[in-house]
């Protein structure tokens, strides 16, 4: 790859006739395509620590997403938090030899949805991985990731993983990039890894209602976000109150940074280097208002393009590339 890749704020979608009647008749619903999975809206919350557990996965479960529960806690623990869940909801797992374990005991509390992600998914170990899954999960759904290229979307797919998770270094609280020169511009990425046979989920970096519309239109057909509904109520733990400013606020960090190290895993080992970092956001309860402004914008979104559903936005794809003037203009 040569050519130069993009991101979200580099394009903008042009607008197309719209023959349909009203913003109100489009579809924003979606369905991989395996037809294992199916959402009224195409939203998946991150498996992060400071974003869903059984709270958040309830909150997005209820308006048409679904959650992805993180895996940082003890099999029984997950277990249990996989049982508050009242809806649909994706498991994650790790690809550790005792993860076998972790699987199971999901599998059999009912679990239909697995999450394998790592940060770099285009590798033998993952790849192996995913075929020792694919044999205790027969006709379970398995999204695999992170790639960024369609030689890593396509490896993914040939070793029956059903969805393919995309994004390498776009994370608000993910510093690959910085640390390993690593990474392909999000939207780029997206178009390539839509190129292979398989629904694709378009994580990191998503900031905006229009984000998520330019992310489905160059072919994603889910987003995954954390930064987004960071610091709200369904988001694990209390909110912190700092005395002196009378504010509140709650952590988002990465799953890679120090913090979660020390937290989860025993502090970083001596060849390892963090990849995020932890962040004080502040504490908000509009949480509704958020996935409204996402359900609004998508529906306006389609509009704009003339679709009438997602598959429509995406064959419809028209985009200019933006002046640093009109990048300024946008905001
Ligand atoms: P956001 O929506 O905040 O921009 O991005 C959320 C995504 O960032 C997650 O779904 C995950 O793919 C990615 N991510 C989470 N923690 C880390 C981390 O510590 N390092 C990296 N490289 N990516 C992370």
């Amino acid at each position: 790859m040569t050519e130069t890749a993009i991101t979200f704020d580099d394009v903008l979608l042009i607008p197309a006739y719209n023959h349909h009647e009203s913003r109100r008749v489009v579809d924003v619903g979606m369905t991989d395509k395996s037809g294992k999975l199916k959402l009224e809206l195409p939203i998946l919350t991150a498996n992060m620590d400071t974003v869903t557990e059984d709270a958040m996965a309830n909150f997005v479960g209820e308006r048409g997403g679904i959650g992805v529960l993180h895996r940082f806690v003890s099999v029984e623990e997950n277990v249990a938090m996989f049982k508050r869940c009242r809806h649909p909801v994706f498991v994650s797992v790790g690809t550790a030899e005792t993860e076998m374990e972790r699987i199971e005991a999901l599998k059999d509390a009912g679990a239909q949805y697995f999450c394998v992600d790592v940060a770099h998914g285009h590798a033998k170990y993952v790849g192996k991985m995913i075929k020792r899954m694919r044999q205790m999960l027969p006709n379970e759904c398995i999204m695999a990731g992170n790639v960024a290229t369609y030689a890593g979307a396509d490896y993914l797919a040939s070793v029956h993983a059903d969805i393919v998770k995309v994004g390498i270094g776009p994370g608000s609280v993910c510093t690959t990039r910085i640390k390993t020169g690593f990474g392909v511009p999000q939207l780029s990425a997206i178009q390539e890894c839509a190129r292979a046979d398989r629904s694709i989920v378009a994580d990191g970096g998503i900031r905006t209602p229009g984000d998520i519309v330019k992310a489905l239109a160059f072919g994603a057909d889910f987003v995954m976000i954390g930064g987004m509904l960071a610091g709200t109520r369904p988001t694990p733990g209390a909110p912190i109150l700092d005395e002196k400013t009378g504010t509140s606020h709650k952590v988002y960090r990465g799953m890679a940074s120090k913090e979660v190290a020390e937290d989860h895993l025993g502090g970083l080992t001596g060849w390892k280097t963090a990849e995020g970092i932890a962040t004080k956001v502040p504490y908000r309860e509009d949480e509704e208002e958020i996935l409204a402004d996402i359900v609004g914008g998508l529906r306006s979104g389609l509009t704009y393009a003339g679709a009438n559903t997602i598959r429509e936005l995406q064959r419809k794809l028209n985009y200019v590339m933006v002046s640093p003037a009109g990048r300024i203009e946008s905001l």
